[in-house]
């Protein structure tokens, strides 16, 4: 702490005690190592038999070494009550942490391909979230996911699904996985339909691709913010763009480079993008499985050089750029001029 300024020192001295907002958490990438491993020895020969063996798949060689270690989670959840234990990891790090607002995606594609009834792994979510709010004013809102490599059809399948049964607690529908696999023009149709459904529409872009892949997921499917987009500052004129549009960025610093989607030793361009204009907001993306936490985040900005009011602005902009109003003090307000549909009340 001695390094920073006596504001961002006091910035961080309340750190804790205010309530905060986080956009962009994965629900199976919010498992405690204590679970997996608990979850996992009920196998004959579990992918994770330790602690140890969770350790060592933190250290992510890279993308496909991720998804290989998400997929090997995944595998060990094997009920609508496992994924509650998972839900139930999620919200007390929320609770230790006073993040009083999550938007958690949630893959139905994933519990299908994992063998499990969507309906019966949805209420048994509901329930863990309806007690951590509970009359408190915290709020948890669903954004509903679908991975790319696994194209329209099965991003279809989730609105299937969806429309079948709406989930009230659902807010947004998001496109998550592979963002090099498919063209973001291919699923225009299915943000047509996200759009029809009064969901918002969100997408995963400028992580594992460059600032060419955030200028499509802009040009082709309009979303309401962009999870990830560091590599945006690859290109000025696309971080001009999205400083034009107000499209935010869900940023986590520690997510990319824990993914070396930021290769070793490179500066996160967070600070840079502020300071064009771009509207960005901080969280955790897998706090699991990086063993990350909000604080660091700031930290880290904090560290590239942020000044105390960036560190307040970005901090307001959880909520600013959240689906849906959170009874709280700093003032809620929508980003201008982006598209998608008005925040439901
Ligand atoms: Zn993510």
């Amino acid at each position: 702490m001695a390094p920073f300024s006596p504001g961002v020192r006091s910035f961080f001295h309340v750190f804790r005690s205010r309530p905060k907002a986080e956009l962009h958490l994965h629900l199976e990438g919010a498992i405690a190592p204590a679970t997996l491993v608990r979850l996992a020895r009920r196998f004959r020969e579990p992918i994770f038999p330790d602690l140890a063996s969770v350790r060592a798949r933190q250290r992510v060689g890279d993308f496909r070494d991720f998804l290989a270690f998400y997929r090997d989670v995944c595998r060990c959840l094997k009920t609508p009550a496992d994924y509650a234990a998972v839900a139930r990891d999620l919200v007390r790090r929320l609770s230790r942490e006073n993040i009083a607002y999550a938007e958690v995606y949630v893959s139905p594609a994933v519990i299908e391909r994992i063998g499990l009834d969507w309906a019966g792994v949805r209420s048994a979510l509901e329930q863990v979230f309806r007690r951590f709010e509970n009359g408190s004013g915290r709020r948890v809102v669903v954004l509903l996911d679908s991975a790319r490599q696994w194209g329209p059809d099965a991003a279809h399948r989730v609105l299937d699904l969806h429309e079948a049964s709406p989930w009230p607690r659902v807010g947004g529908f998001g496109l998550g996985g592979d963002e090099s696999s498919v063209p973001a023009r291919e699923f225009r149709q299915v943000f047509d339909r996200v759009r029809r459904l009064s969901l918002a529409p969100l997408i995963h872009a400028g992580e594992w691709a460059g600032a060419e892949s955030v200028a499509a997921a802009l040009e082709e499917l309009k979303p309401v913010r962009i999870a990830h987009g560091f590599r945006a500052a690859e290109d000025p004129s696309v971080v001009t763009r999205l400083a034009r549009l107000q499209t935010p960025l869900d940023l986590c610093p520690t997510s990319n480079v824990a993914t070396r989607a930021l290769p070793p030793g490179e500066r996160h361009p967070v600070l840079e993008l502020l300071r064009a204009g771009v509207r960005v907001s901080l969280s955790t993306d897998d706090p699991g499985l990086f063993r990350s936490t909000l604080r660091a985040e700031f930290l880290e900005l904090a560290r590239l050089g942020a000044t105390r009011r960036e560190l307040e602005a970005v901090l307001s902009n959880g909520f600013a750029f959240g689906l849906r109003p959170v009874r709280r003090r700093v003032p809620a307000r929508r980003p201008r001029g982006i598209s998608g549909p008005p925040p439901r009340r």
